[in-house]
């Protein structure tokens, strides 16, 4: 089974962060099963509403256990950007050990209101990550991006009791255009006036240098999907590349599971200073 988020965090040094790795498909939990059995460290691997849509939430689960057998306290197995209690239910009773409601579309009273309600229908043991203060960009619906206060944070975790805080700092989801500017010093604040773990989403697309200072700053899970999506893509466009003539998609495959493999070992190198 594997454990919830906080279990992992609580393994990390003071200046480290838990990866998030978004998957798509078998060769992309491949490719997170291969880097957790070659580090030895915990990773979450997650998946948005879409994903489950696409193939059924009980499929990602089962795939991700049958692969990490015997490494079950080195991962967690969390819902990125849920929907509401009636998803985070299903999620659990298919073996995920961590969900998230996103309520950063909402006003703060209702994003209250609904973590609460989600928050209720988890039973002991599985973490709940809220959202407070938008993210940019494109995750399941297009948002403006706003910057999360750290007073209202402070209200927002202490009413709905989540486990940890994604917050809006200057970070988009799918690539950045232009220069990204994360808030580093906001990040701190939200730290200080919260005292749980923040989340940062968006990542594709930061430096490592950024991502660094956001951990130093305060930010205990990273999500990275569009850098593993866009891997995988690239590496598949080259496996059929080279392999001109073949239909095995095993195959041409492979240069994908490399691909996302090489991104994510990249992730969990800054992640855990390895
Ligand atoms: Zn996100």
């Amino acid at each position: 089974m594997a454990v919830n988020f906080i279990e992992l965090i609580k393994k990390t040094g003071c200046d480290e962060a838990v990866p998030a790795f978004n998957i798509d498909n078998l060769e992309s939990a491949l490719a997170v099963a291969e880097a957790v059995k070659e580090t030895g460290k915990g990773v979450i691997v997650q998946t948005i509403p879409r994903t489950l849509r696409y193939g059924g939430v009980a499929v990602y689960p089962a795939m991700v256990k049958a692969l990490l057998d015997g490494y079950d306290d080195l991962y967690c197995m969390h819902l990125d950007h849920g929907d509401g209690e009636s998803l985070a239910s299903e999620c659990v009773k298919a073996g995920f050990s961590s969900v998230m409601f996103d309520g950063s579309a909402l006003s703060f009273e209702e994003n209250v209101q609904k973590t609460r309600a989600v928050k209720a229908v988890l039973p002991k043991g599985i973490t709940l990550e809220a959202e407070l203060g938008a993210v940019g960009g494109r995750e399941e619906t297009v948002s403006a991006v706003r910057y999360t206060d750290p007073f209202q944070a402070t209200e927002f975790v202490k009413a709905t009791e989540c486990d940890s805080l994604a917050v809006g700092v200057g970070n988009a989801h799918g690539f950045y255009k232009g220069t990204p500017d994360i808030k580093v010093d906001l990040i701190e604040k939200i730290r200080s006036k919260t005292n749980i773990p923040l989340v940062l989403h968006g990542a594709s697309g930061l430096c490592d240098e950024v991502l660094r200072d956001c951990i130093k700053a305060g930010i205990k899970k990273i999500n990275f999907a569009t850098e593993l999506r866009k891997a995988f893509t690239d590496g598949m466009k080259r496996g059929l590349a080279s392999n001109e003539n073949c239909i095995d998609p095993k195959i041409y495959l492979a240069e994908a599971v490399a691909e996302i493999k090489k991104t994510v070992l990249a992730k969990m190198a800054i992640c855990y200073k390895l």
